[in-house]
């Protein structure tokens, strides 16, 4: 099964998951990847990757891919976060990272936890195709 993995940057966190991207792009090719509008965009444009994009997270794509979380269609959430700006949207950014928490899904909110989760699960993925 291929990993399932959502993916939502901040605007001033949006270079770093381009970036980050980049660097993991030959095993998020082989993910099925679901992000919010703007970030999917850039991934997408700049990428050339696959992505479902929900709403921009301010209108709602935080808690659309909160709802694929509980209904278990997510493994992972890589989230950069941009910790010094307010977000009209935090209650929103709260309950994602809360059902992350409800249902023991990892979610990175920084780069250094974004590479673990994004090595661990490479590492996993190839051990069960037998690599
Ligand atoms: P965006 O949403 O990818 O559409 O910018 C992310 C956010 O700001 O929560």
């Amino acid at each position: 099964m291929k990993p399932r993995i959502a993916l939502i940057a901040h605007d001033q966190k949006k270079d770093e998951m381009v970036a980050l991207g980049a660097e993991y792009i030959d095993f998020l090719r082989g993910c099925i990847l679901t992000a919010t509008g703007t970030t999917g965009g850039r991934l997408a444009n700049e990428l050339g990757l696959t992505v479902a994009r929900k709403h921009s997270g301010p209108f709602g794509g935080d808690l659309q891919i909160g709802a694929m979380l509980v209904e278990g269609q997510i493994d992972a959430v890589i989230f950069l976060r941009d910790p010094m700006t307010p977000q009209p949207h935090e209650p929103d950014i709260n309950a994602l990272v809360r059902a992350c928490d409800v249902h023991n899904v990892a979610c990175a909110t920084n780069l250094s936890t974004a590479h673990l989760v994004l090595t661990q699960l490479k590492l996993a993925t190839r051990k069960r195709n037998g690599e």
